[in-house]
C-alpha cells in the first residue's frame, strides 16, 4: 500500500473548487457577492459563451489596495471577517476567503483594481493556481474581475458542463436573483456583446416587475410583518399566478439567496389552502434576521442556512404570507406604471398566444376513437348474445362520466376518462419503445412564452423531444411553438403537453425521463390527451373505446391503479332487485 502524502497544493484547490464552482453560473454568483460586499451601487455582467469562454464582473465598489491584490488569490484570505466572533454576526455576503482561490485553480482569472481614494489602479492575474506580479494599471475606482476559460485545466469537469444557452440560463438566474436581492443597484447583463437585462437603481416592487415580469407584478400581493429581531418583506404571486416551475420562488435571508427547507416548508403551507395541481407560486421575500440568529456557514456554496429558531422563523413566515394571500393585490405604486418600468421589459416581450383551438377541431375525437373495424353498426340489433365482444356494445353514456355497454354476462360500466387514459399510456408506451411514435404537424402551432431554461431544453433535447412526438421550436427569444405533437394526443392542449415534457426534462434530465421517469411521464401525458369528463360521446365513439379497451393490455385498471371498467352480471342485477329466476 502507497504511503501517505499531502496532496499539492494546487490539487487540493481543484478539489476544494469543486464545491464552489460547479458552473459557471457559480463563479458569476461569487463574483456578484464580492461586488455587492465592496458596496457597488453599480455592477456590470458580461458572459461570452454562456459564461464558459468568459466572465467579466465591473463594479464601482470599494476597490481593493495594492498590497492587498496578492491576497486576494491566496486561499481562507478574506476582509470581511478575522474572529470567530465576526463569522457568528456577519452581514456581508462572503466571508469564507476561498471563492477566488478556487475559481484561479480551475480558470485564467485576472483581477484589477482601484481602491478608494488610491492614486492608481493595480493588474494582478492567476493560472492554475499560480498567482503572477502586482502591476500598475489604469481603471476607475472599483473593480474589475475576468474569468476565462473554465475547467480548461480540468478536462473531466468541463465535461459536466453544459449547452451555453443552458449555462447562460443558469447565469441569468443568478444575475436576476441578485438584482432582486439588491433594487437600489444598477445591473447590467450582457451575453456576446449583446444586452440582455438593464436594470436602473429603483424600488422592491419595480425590480420585482423588471426581473420576473409584468403578469407577475399585477398578480402579486405586499407582504409586510415586523416581529422585531425578525422581518418580512416582499411580494407573494397570488394563487392564480403560477409557474410550471419553482424557478420563481426567491427568498432573500439578509441579502442572501437561500434555499432553506424551514421556509420552504412555511409557504408550502400558505399556499396550501389556495393552490391546487402541478403549478408552482412565485414569490420574491426578503427576511431580516439578526444574524445571531442564523449559521451562514453550513455549505461551501453559502446558498443554505440554519435557523437556530426553525418552528419560530417558520410560524411567522407561514402566518405573514398567509395573510398576505388572503387580502386583495397589492397596491400598485405608480412608480409601477412609468416608462423606465416599462422599458425594462424589452427582455419580457409579450407574446400572444394564437387560437390554441384550431389545432385540435373536436373531430379528431371521431377520429381517434373511430377505427374503420371492430364498430358495430349503430342500427344493429343489441339482441342475440352470439358473437359479442368480451365488453360488449354501448347503450349510453351516464352523466358524461360512464359509458353504458351490455355484453353476454350483463351490464359493464365504463370510466371513460380512466379508460382511455389506459388506452394511451400503453399505445404511448409500445410507439416510444418500439420508436414508431406517430406524430401530428399542427397546422396552426401552438405556442406559448418559455422562460429561459425552457429556451434551452427545447434546442437541447430536441432528440428527446422527438422521441416522444414532439417538436417544439422557438419563435422568439422568450416564446415557443409547438409545430408537431404525438397524433395519439392530438385532442390535448399541445402547449400544455409540450411545458409538461420541458418540465420533467429540466428536472430530471432527458436520460431519466426515458428510462426511471418514463412511466410518469406517460401518465402525464395521458391524462392530459384522455376525453375529459362531460364530453358528449356517440355511440360509435363509446364503441369504438370498448373496442380499444379490448386491445389494451390491462386495459382493467387506469394509470393510477384505479378501476376503468365493471362488470355487473345478470345474477348480480336479479339479486339487487330480489329477483328469483
Ligand atoms: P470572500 O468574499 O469570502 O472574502 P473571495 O475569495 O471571494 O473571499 O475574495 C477575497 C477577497 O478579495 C475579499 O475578502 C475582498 O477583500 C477582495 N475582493 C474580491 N472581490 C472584490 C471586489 N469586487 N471588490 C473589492 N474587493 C474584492
Ligand atoms: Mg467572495
Amino acid at each position: 500500500m502507497p504511503s501517505i502524502r499531502p496532496l499539492p497544493e494546487t490539487l487540493i484547490s481543484q478539489i476544494a473548487a469543486g464545491e464552489v464552482v460547479e458552473r459557471p453560473a457559480s463563479v458569476l454568483k461569487e463574483l456578484l457577492e464580492n461586488s455587492l460586499d465592496a458596496g457597488a451601487t453599480d455592477v456590470g455582467v458580461a458572459l461570452n459563451e454562456g459564461g464558459i469562454k468568459q466572465i467579466r464582473v465591473v463594479d464601482n465598489g470599494s476597490g481593493i489596495g495594492q498590497e492587498d491584490l496578492v491576497l486576494a488569490f491566496a486561499r481562507h484570505a478574506t476582509s470581511k471577517i478575522a474572529s470567530l466572533a465576526d463569522l457568528e454576526q456577519v452581514r456581508s455576503l462572503g466571508f469564507r476567503g476561498e471563492a477566488l482561490a478556487s475559481i484561479a485553480s480551475i480558470a485564467r482569472v485576472s483581477l484589477l483594481s482601484r481602491a478608494e481614494g488610491a492614486a492608481r489602479a493595480y493588474s494582478i492575474g492567476a493560472e492554475g493556481g499560480k498567482t503572477g506580479t502586482v502591476q500598475p494599471a489604469a481603471h476607475p475606482t472599483g473593480t474589475a474581475v475576468e474569468v476565462s476559460d473554465l475547467y480548461y485545466n480540468t478536462p473531466a469537469r468541463r465535461k459536466f458542463l453544459r449547452s451555453d444557452a443552458t449555462e447562460f440560463a443558469h447565469c441569468e438566474d443568478v444575475f436576476t436573483r441578485a438584482a432582486l436581492s439588491r433594487p437600489d443597484v444598477a445591473f447590467t447583463l450582457r451575453h456576446n456583446g449583446k444586452v440582455v437585462a438593464r436594470h436602473a437603481p429603483s424600488d422592491p416592487a419595480r425590480r420585482v416587475e423588471a426581473a420576473l415580469g409584468e403578469e407577475f407584478a399585477r398578480s402579486m400581493r405586499m407582504i409586510q410583518a415586523d416581529g422585531g429581531t425578525l422581518r418580512i418583506s416582499g411580494f407573494a404571486g397570488s394563487p392564480a399566478y403560477t409557474r410550471a416551475s419553482r424557478d420563481a420562488q426567491i427568498v432573500f435571508v439578509n441579502g442572501r439567496f437561500v434555499r432553506d427547507k424551514v421556509l420552504a416548508h412555511a409557504l408550502r403551507e400558505a399556499y396550501r389552502d389556495v393552490l391546487h395541481g402541478e403549478r408552482h407560486p412565485a414569490y420574491v421575500l426578503f427576511i431580516e434576521i439578526d444574524p445571531r440568529g442564523i449559521d451562514v456557514n453550513v455549505h461551501p456554496a453559502k446558498i443554505e442556512i440554519r435557523f437556530r429558531e426553525s418552528r419560530a422563523v417558520h410560524q411567522f413566515v407561514l402566518h405573514a404570507v398567509a395573510k398576505g394571500l388572503s387580502g386583495t393585490a397589492a397596491e400598485t405604486p405608480a412608480a409601477l406604471a412609468s416608462p423606465v418600468a416599462l422599458a425594462s421589459h424589452a427582455t419580457q416581450p409579450r407574446f400572444v398566444q394564437t387560437a390554441l383551438g384550431l389545432a385540435q377541431p373536436s373531430a379528431s375525437y371521431t377520429a381517434m376513437f373511430a377505427p374503420a373495424r371492430a364498430t358495430r353498426p349503430d342500427d344493429a340489433p343489441v339482441s342475440g348474445a352470439q358473437g359479442l365482444p368480451p365488453l360488449g356494445y354501448a347503450l349510453a353514456q351516464l352523466h358524461g362520466i360512464y359509458v353504458l355497454a351490455q355484453n353476454e354476462q350483463g351490464l359493464v360500466l365504463v370510466d371513460m376518462h380512466a379508460a382511455h387514459e389506459r388506452i394511451l399510456y400503453e399505445k404511448l408506451k409500445t410507439a416510444i419503445d418500439s420508436r414508431a411514435m406517430n406524430t401530428q404537424k399542427l397546422l396552426i402551432p401552438a405556442t406559448f412564452i418559455a422562460d429561459r431554461l425552457d429556451m434551452a431544453t427545447a434546442e437541447e433535447h430536441g432528440s428527446t423531444l422527438k422521441l416522444l412526438g414532439f417538436d417544439v421550436a422557438p419563435i422568439s427569444h422568450a416564446a415557443l411553438a409547438v409545430r408537431a405533437m404525438p397524433a395519439m394526443l392530438a385532442a390535448a392542449d399541445a402547449a400544455e403537453l409540450a411545458r409538461a415534457v420541458l418540465k420533467d426534462i429540466r428536472e430530471y434530465g432527458a436520460s431519466r425521463v426515458l428510462t426511471e421517469r418514463q412511466n410518469e411521464l406517460l401518465a402525464t401525458l395521458s391524462c392530459h390527451g384522455a376525453v375529459r369528463a362531460h364530453r358528449a360521446l356517440t355511440v360509435p365513439e363509446m364503441n369504438a373505446l370498448l373496442r380499444e379497451m379490448e386491445e389494451t393490455e390491462r386495459s382493467g385498471q387506469c394509470n393510477h391503479g384505479r378501476p376503468t371498467w365493471y362488470q355487473m352480471s345478470l345474477p348480480d342485477l336479479d339479486k339487487l332487485f330480489l329477483r328469483g329466476r
